[in-house]
This record gives structure tokens, C-alpha cells and sequence, in this order.
């Protein structure tokens, strides 16, 4: 379902039922089972013989768990989904439901005092629902690396008061000394919630505190109830479980989630049916379970749909107000036993439960807090907490005396009771106005109910009102047209009468019209004899008529006699006309076959003079073909005898040319063999000048070495005489200074003794180097005498190569220029021949020409006599045709 659908329709309260499993005591007694559960079907049956009375129910729930359903499964099965809802941000509430002893505490909370949790921090299989679902969410929480906090409240409800089971001990101890519970107020905060005033908040920051807490709750239930015997079962507790989650939106602001996780252990629901049983203590009774039975009230009026619930008539109502029918996700656990003597019970209880399926809450994700907000509300909260403390401390607030505190505190009570009637009052009040509201609303409803009815009835009468005009309407057009048909009617009658007058006036017509037909009879007698009259008259005239044609017959004859003579005269006259007339014609036959024969004569002589020019052109055309056809023979012998002729120039040519030919190659042949030498011979000379080369290299790099060396001893021999020369000097300038005068000529002498020999040495070193070096110049010469030697040879064999080749190149040139020069010949004689030959083609040519020319020449004259003659035979014929046409015409005029 759409969490809007949810939201627009509701969600029924989520209802499940445990079966406990039968105690040690019950199996020890054998009890009888009358509890069956079908966990598939999520179906409870009961069944059970009382007194031969059947009683077969059977219920379904949201979910069934049977006697076998271990704590894990409930918890998984029903309890996750509400505890994800509640990190989501709802705000859930799980009820506990039943008979004392069926395991609602041991499904809220679980059998944990005897082993905490875990080794490795997992759950004992007893755990219940608020450690499994303080593990969920701790779980949860760190796996999302959430920032957020968890605070728990344990509160228990018994007669009509609220004890906070998690407050620290001392002062639990003062009370309990004082033989008097602390009890906290129940309080609006002035937003449609409750709150109580002065509850512990305590902050959990791990599940395995969960235990402590719990402990301590249960603890203190314990002590109580030692003192107030059997308080447990008629008391309910209320575990609270807040969770506030720190969001950021997508804008970088931090949000605070908060969801709210109520888990409720109520009385054992036996104190209701007994409460309503025993009408005696129904007073007490009902005090103390005051809140149970405004639980089923509230629920009845939720199912029911009444519109008063009686949320405030208790507190536990109050507290948990908006788990039934508001905005929270409620879950109801019912708990029964399998035996049969819990029967009665758990059949009110499966009942109680059923109903319960039916309420419908609204739920809504609690408003998401801005961080600054809430800080602020703490910052306020630390601020008043801070005055209470520092008042406390120095006791600078309100100091007053125990009695007087105490007084106080009744009065305060007293008035807190009063303006709980006042409450009480105020609902009712409430009541009252809704219920006003809603008789008024139904009055309007009636009102608005009537005045529609009221318009219905008001247009109904228009409509009839129109109806009643039209109908008005329609009589009066009724009567005027039968009006209209009477006087019809009238009319009808009137003109009745007028066709009887003329019937009268008609018969009298047609009486006058029969003495009219009487007198037409007459008439037509008359008329006969008109007729007879006429026939006589026609008689006569005919035979007058007969006498007048016989009289024209006559003329008429009279007349044709004279015709036939007139036609006799005309004839005769015709006759001696045709007679002249063949005469004429004759004598024109005469001249015109004259005239015939002489034309024709003419044309003959015509026709033979020119069969004549035809013979005569005939012959001359004859011969110039004869001309022209020997002409062609001596043309055609001689180019034969030119070509035999051409032929043997050509011949000639052609050999001479060959034998070129042949000379060219060998020569060519030749010089290559001569050059191909001639480059060995140089290619030896190369290799040669290259050894020589080779060799005096190795001479001068001896040479340079012997220089070296000879240089080295030179210098080492100088640098050791002037060593011995300067010591020398020294010492005998020492001498000498001591025996100057004696020893000067002693001491050149030796000196020149020694340089003298020094400079032996010196002389002796050069001149072997100098013998050295000869001994290398000189077979330096000897090499170079050799190469130059040999240059000659090459140069002279290289000369007579040179020479030899030109001689031989000399004779081809001569043989080519023979060649040539013959060559030049035939050629000479070729174009003699072919000007011989052009000579005599012109020549005859010429005489061709000249043949033509006289041919033609008497061709055109025998063409002039033929035209003269024909100019007189034609103009012979026109005279004698102008002369017969004279004739013809003449006779003819
Ligand atoms: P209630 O709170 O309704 O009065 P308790 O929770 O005190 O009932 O249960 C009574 C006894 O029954 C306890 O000893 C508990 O261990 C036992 N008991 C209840 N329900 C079960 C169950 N489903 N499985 C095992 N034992 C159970
Ligand atoms: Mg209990």
C-alpha cells in the first residue's frame, strides 16, 4: 500500500497471538489441551466439552505463534518491520495482551536477569522483544554510521500511578522510607500530547546497557511487588525507546529524525471480566484497573465508530492516546494459554484481541527537527535545569518546610484531581458540543434537504402554470377553427341551391336546342337540290369544251406542214456549206504534206551533216588516243630501261656500303682491342707510380724518424755541454780569479782544447747523419732514376702505341675517303642518268603536246563548220515553216 493511501484510508491495527507452551505444573497435572494453532493458516481453534456442550471457535489473527515459536521467530517475524519503521521515523506501539501467566512478560522482556548477553555480544535465546529490538536498532544505527542518540524511559502504571522504574535509587529509598511512592504527574505539553513531568530520561549508548536497565526496572517491580502482593498483575509498564537520527539534506542542512518505539506489558486481562463479574467491589476494582477498562472502552469506540472515545477517562489512555486510532503504528500481542482451565479467559481474551483488528490508525512520519531548533529547546531546558540546580544549591528558590511541602503537594494533588474532573468535565462538554454539532449539521442537512425539495415543487408548478396557458392557447384556436367549418357549411348550402337554379336553366336550353336541330334538318334539304342544279350546269359545259379542242387539233396540223418545208431549204444549204468547206480542206492537206516532206528533207540533211562531224571527231579523238597509247609504250620502255639501269647503281651502292660496313666494324673491333691495352698499360703504370709512391713514403717516415732521433741526440749532447761548460766555466772562473794572471792563456787553451773536442763529436754526429741521410737520398735517386726510367718506357711504348694507331686510323681514313669518293661516283652517274632520262621525257612531253594541241586545233575547226552548217539548215527550216504556217493561215483566213 502507497504510504498516501495509507495515509488517506488507514491502517488496521496489526494483531498477533502467542500460545505458551504448558507449564511444568499443567504437564504434571495432565491438563487437557484446547488450544490449537495453525501458524500457515494464522488460525487458533479452540475446542473443548463442557457439561456435553461443544464449543468450537476458531479466530485469525495477522500472525499465529504456537506453543513451539521461539522468541528469534516473533521477534523476526513481527517485530523487525515495526523497529525499521520506527529508524524511518514513525512512531510504533506493541502492546501486550492477556491473562496473567501467559508470557507477556516474557515476550516484552524475556527471561535476561539469568544470563546477560552474550560472549560475543549476541543475545540469550530468552531475550525479548525490548533487548532484541534495543540490539536492532543499536545495529542498525552503527551500520548506517549515523550520528544519533537513544534514550529509554521504564514506567509503570498501577492504580491510577505513575512510577518512573528507571529513578535513581536514593531517592526511591527516601521514598520508600517514607512509605510512599513517588508518583509523577501526568501533564499536556500544549501540542495534543501528554508528557511526565519529572521522568527519568536515561541515554543508552550501547545494547548491552539494555540489561542493567532492565534489571533495574525489574528490580525495583519485585520490591514492590513483595509489598503490595501480586501488584505485577495488575499493573502495566510502559518501556519507551526514542531514537534521534541526524540527516543532511541534499542543501547541506542537518535534519534531525526522530522515531518513538512505545512497548507496552499490560495488567493481566482477567481484572476486567472479574471487575465487571463482582459487582460488589466493582468500585475497587475498577479504580485499580481503571486503566484496562478504559483500554477496552476506547478500543469499542474506535471499532464501533462512535463519535466520543474516551481517551481521558484514564491515564494509560491518555498516555497512549495516539497509539489507538492516531497517528502511530500499533501492534497488539495477544498472549493465551493451551489449558483448559484458563478457558474462560482466553476465549475473552481471543475476542477482545479479534476486536481490536478493526481499529484503523492514520500513520505519519514524525516532523523532521532542524538541528538549530532542537539545540535551542536543550539550550532552554539547560538553562531551567541549571536555575534548579543553582536554587538547589544555594538554596536561593523557594525553601519550604516539610509539612507545609507536604500540605502543598495534597493541595496540588487535590487540585491536579480537580482539574483532571475539570478535564473529565471539559470532554464531556466536548461530548455534548459534538454532539450538538452534529444535530445541527443534520438540521442544515434536513433544511438543505427541504429547500431543494421546496425548488422541485416550485418548478414542478411552473411547468404545470405553462402547461395550463399552452392548453389555453390550443382551446382557443379550437374553437376559432370550428368556426371557421360552419361557416363553410353555409357556404356549402348556398351554392347547393344556385347549381338546382341552373339545372332548371339548363333544361330549358336544351329543349330550345332541339327545335334548333329541326330547322338544321331543313336546311340540309335544301341544300340537295342546290346540288342537282349545279351537275346540269357542269354537263353543258363540257361538251362546249369538246366542240373548241377539235378546232385546235386542226391549226396545229396546218402548222407543222409549213415547218417540214422551211426544215427542207435549211438542209440544202448545209450541204453546199460542208461541200466548199472538204475542198478547203483538202487543198490545206496538200501544202501541209509539203510542207511535211520538205521539213523533213531538212532535218535529213541535218541529221547527215551531223553523222559527218560525228565521223570526222571520231577520227580525230581515234588518233589522239593511238597518240596517247604510244605515247605511254615509249614512256613505259623507257622508265623500264632507266629502272634496269637505277637497279645497278643502286647495286653498286648497296655493295659499297656493305663492304663500309664490314671495314667499320673491324676497325671498330680493333680500337677497342688497341684501347683495351692501352689501359692495362697505363693501369701498370698507375700500379707502379703507386708501389713507388708506397716505397718513398716509408722512406720519408724513416727518414722523419732518423731526423727525430738524430735531433734528440743533438739536443740531449748540446744540453749536456752547455751543462759541463757552465760548471766548467764557473769553476774555472773561480780559478781563474784565484791565478788570473797565470792561468789566463792555460785556461784558453784547455778551453779551446775542450770545445774543440766538443765540437769533433758534434762534427762526427753530423756527418753520420749526414752519411744517413745520403745513403737515403741516394737510393731515394736510385728510385726515382728507376720510375723515371721506366716513365719512359711507358712514354715510349705509350708514343709508338699512339703512333701505330694513328697510322691505322690514317689507312681506314684513306680506305673510308676511297670508299667515299666511289660512293660519290655511282652517285654522279645516277644523276646524269636521271637527267638523261628527264630530258627525254620532256621531249616527249613536248611532241605530246604539240600533237594535242594540232588535234585539237582541227577538232575545233571541224566543230565551227558543223555549227555554220547547222546555223543554215536551221535558219532554212524556219523560212520554210514561217513560209507553210503563212500559207496554212492565209488559207485559213
Ligand atoms: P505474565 O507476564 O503474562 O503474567 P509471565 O511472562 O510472567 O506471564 O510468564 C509466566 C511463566 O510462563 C514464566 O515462568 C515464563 O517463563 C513462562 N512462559 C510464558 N510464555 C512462555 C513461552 N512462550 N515459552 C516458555 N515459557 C513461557
Ligand atoms: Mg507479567
Amino acid at each position: 500500500m502507497s504510504g498516501r493511501h495509507e495515509r488517506e484510508k488507514g491502517v488496521n491495527v496489526q494483531v498477533l497471538l502467542r500460545c505458551r507452551p504448558f507449564s511444568e505444573d499443567e504437564l504434571r497435572n495432565n491438563a487437557p489441551q484446547v488450544v490449537t494453532c495453525n501458524e500457515f493458516q494464522r488460525e487458533v481453534a479452540v475446542s473443548q466439552n463442557i457439561a456435553g456442550k461443544h464449543i468450537d471457535r476458531v479466530f485469525t489473527f495477522d500472525k499465529v505463534f504456537g506453543p513451539t515459536a521461539q522468541q528469534k521467530d516473533l521477534y523476526e517475524q513481527a517485530v523487525v518491520p515495526i523497529v525499521n519503521e520506527v529508524l524511518e521515523g514513525f512512531n510504533c506501539t506493541i502492546f501486550a495482551y492477556g491473562q496473567t501467566g501467559t508470557g507477556k512478560t516474557y515476550t516484552m522482556e524475556g527471561e535476561c536477569k539469568r544470563g546477560k548477553a552474550g560472549h560475543n555480544g549476541e543475545l540469550p535465546a530468552d531475550a525479548g522483544v525490548i533487548p532484541r529490538a534495543v540490539q536492532q536498532i543499536f545495529d542498525t544505527l552503527e551500520g548506517q554510521n549515523a550520528e544519533y542518540s537513544v534514550k529509554v524511559t521504564f514506567l509503570e502504571l498501577y492504580n491510577e500511578e505513575i512510577t518512573d522504574l528507571l529513578a535513581p535509587e536514593e531517592i526511591s529509598k527516601v521514598v520508600l522510607e517514607e512509605k510512599q511512592k513517588k508518583t509523577l504527574p501526568l501533564m499536556e505539553d500544549g501540542k495534543g500530547g501528554v508528557l511526565v513531568r519529572g521522568l527519568e530520561e536515561e541515554i543508552v549508548t550501547s545494547s548491552s546497557e539494555i540489561f542493567t536497565l532492565l534489571e533495574r526496572g525489574s528490580a525495583k517491580r519485585r520490591t514492590a511487588e513483595t509489598l503490595l502482593n501480586k501488584q505485577s498483575s495488575r499493573s502495566h509498564s510502559l518501556f519507551s525507546i526514542t531514537i534521534h537520527i541526524k540527516e543532511a539534506t541534499p542543501e547541506g542542512e542537518e535534519l534531525i529524525k526522530c522515531g518513538k518505539l512505545n512497548l507496552v506489558d499490560l495488567a493481566g486481562s482477567e481484572n476486567i471480566s472479574r471487575s465487571g463479574a463482582r459487582d460488589g467491589r466493582a468500585r475497587e476494582a475498577g479504580e485499580i484497573n481503571k486503566s484496562l477498562l478504559t483500554l477496552g472502552r476506547v478500543i469499542s469506540a474506535l471499532v464501533e465508530h462512535l463519535g466520543h472515545v474516551p481517551y481521558r477517562d484514564s491515564k494509560l489512555t491518555r498516555l497512549l492516546r495516539d497509539s489507538l486510532g492516531g497517528r502511530t503504528k500499533t501492534c497488539i500481542i495477544a498472549t493465551v494459554s493451551p489449558a483448559v482451565h484458563c478457558l474462560e479467559e482466553t476465549l475473552s481474551t481471543l475476542d477482545y484481541a479479534h476486536r481490536a483488528k478493526h481499529i484503523k490508525n492514520k500513520p505519519e512520519v514524525n516532523q523532521k527537527m532542524m538541528k538549530s531548533t532542537l539545540i535551542k529547546d536543550l539550550y532552554g531546558e539547560i538553562e531551567r535545569l541549571k536555575g534548579e540546580v543553582y536554587a538547589a544549591r544555594e538554596k536561593n528558590g523557594v525553601y519550604v518546610p516539610k509539612e507545609r511541602y507536604y500540605q502543598e503537594e495534597s493541595e496540588r494533588k487535590a487540585m491536579a484531581d480537580q482539574i483532571e474532573k475539570m478535564g473529565v468535565l471539559l470532554e464531556n462538554h466536548q461530548k455534548q458540543l459534538e454532539e450538538l454539532q452534529d444535530k445541527y449539521v443534520a438540521q442544515v442537512r434536513q433544511c438543505s434537504d427541504l429547500s431543494g425539495k421546496l425548488e422541485k415543487t416550485e418548478k414542478n408548478l411552473n411547468e404545470t402554470s405553462k402547461l395550463l396557458a399552452n392548453s389555453e392557447e390550443e382551446l382557443k384556436k379550437c374553437r376559432y377553427v370550428l368556426k371557421e367549418k360552419e361557416f363553410i357549411i353555409s357556404q356549402q348550402k348556398q351554392a347547393e341551391n344556385a347549381l338546382a337554379h341552373q339545372a332548371c336553366a339548363l333544361r330549358s336550353d336544351l329543349e330550345k336546342a332541339v327545335k334548333d336541330n329541326a330547322l338544321l334538318f331543313l336546311k340540309i334539304g335544301r341544300e340537295d337540290k342546290l346540288n342537282a342544279d349545279n351537275r346540269v350546269v357542269v354537263n353543258n359545259y363540257q361538251v362546249e369544251l369538246a366542240q373548241q379542242i377539235g378546232s385546235i387539233c386542226n391549226l396545229v396540223s396546218s402548222s407543222m406542214s409549213q415547218q417540214n418545208e422551211h426544215l427542207e431549204s435549211v438542209e440544202k444549204l448545209c450541204r453546199s456549206f460542208t461541200d466548199t468547206h472538204q475542198k478547203a480542206i483538202l487543198d490545206m492537206k496538200k501544202k501541209l504534206t509539203t510542207a511535211r516532206t520538205s521539213h523533213v528533207s531538212q532535218m535529213e540533211a541535218v541529221q547527215n551533216i551531223v553523222r559527218l562531224h560525228k565521223g570526222s571527231s571520231n577520227a580525230a579523238l581515234d588518233e589522239i588516243s593511238t597518240l596517247a597509247a604510244s605515247n605511254a609504250h615509249s614512256i613505259e620502255e623507257f622508265l623500264k630501261s632507266e629502272a634496269g639501269k637505277a637497279a645497278s647503281i643502286f647495286n653498286d651502292l648497296q655493295g659499297t656500303l656493305a663492304t663500309q660496313q664490314g671495314e667499320m666494324a673491324l676497325f671498330a673491333r680493333e680500337l677497342r682491342q688497341r684501347f683495351h691495352a692501352s689501359i692495362e698499360q697505363t693501369k701498370n703504370i698507375s700500379d707502379y707510380t703507386n708501389g713507388i709512391l708506397d716505397k718513398l713514403s716509408e722512406e720519408s717516415v724513416k727518414v722523419q724518424n732518423h731526423a727525430v732521433q738524430a735531433d734528440g741526440v743533438q739536443m740531449k749532447s748540446i744540453a749536456s755541454f752547455q751543462k759541463v761548460y757552465e760548471e766548467q766555466s764557473k769553476s774555472e772562473s773561480e780559478k781563474l780569479i784565484a791565478d788570473m794572471t797565470n792561468l789566463v792563456f792555460n785556461h784558453v787553451r784547455r778551453q779551446k782544447e775542450l770545445v774543440d773536442a766538443r765540437l769533433v763529436d758534434i762534427r762526427e754526429s753530423a756527418m753520420a747523419n749526414k752519411t744517413f741521410l745520403d745513403g737515403h737520398v741516394s737510393s731515394m735517386v736510385g728510385i726515382t732514376t728507376d720510375a723515371k726510367r721506366k716513365w719512359q718506357e711507358f712514354v715510349m711504348q705509350a708514343e709508338n702505341d699512339a703512333k701505330d694507331s694513328s697510322d691505322y686510323s690514317a689507312a681506314k681514313h684513306c680506305r673510308m675517303e676511297a670508299l667515299l669518293q666511289q660512293c660519290v661516283f655511282t652517285a654522279e652517274s645516277a644523276f646524269k642518268h636521271s637527267k638523261v632520262a628527264q630530258e627525254s621525257v620532256n621531249e616527249m612531253a613536248h611532241k605530246h603536246v604539240s600533237d594535242m594541241a594540232s588535234l585539237i586545233r582541227s577538232a575545233s575547226d571541224t566543230n565551227e563548220q558543223h555549227d555554220a552548217e547547222i546555223d543554215c539548215a536551221r535558219i532554212s527550216a524556219e523560212q520554210d515553216s514561217l513560209k507553210s504556217t503563212d500559207d496554212t493561215l492565209k488559207y485559213i483566213d
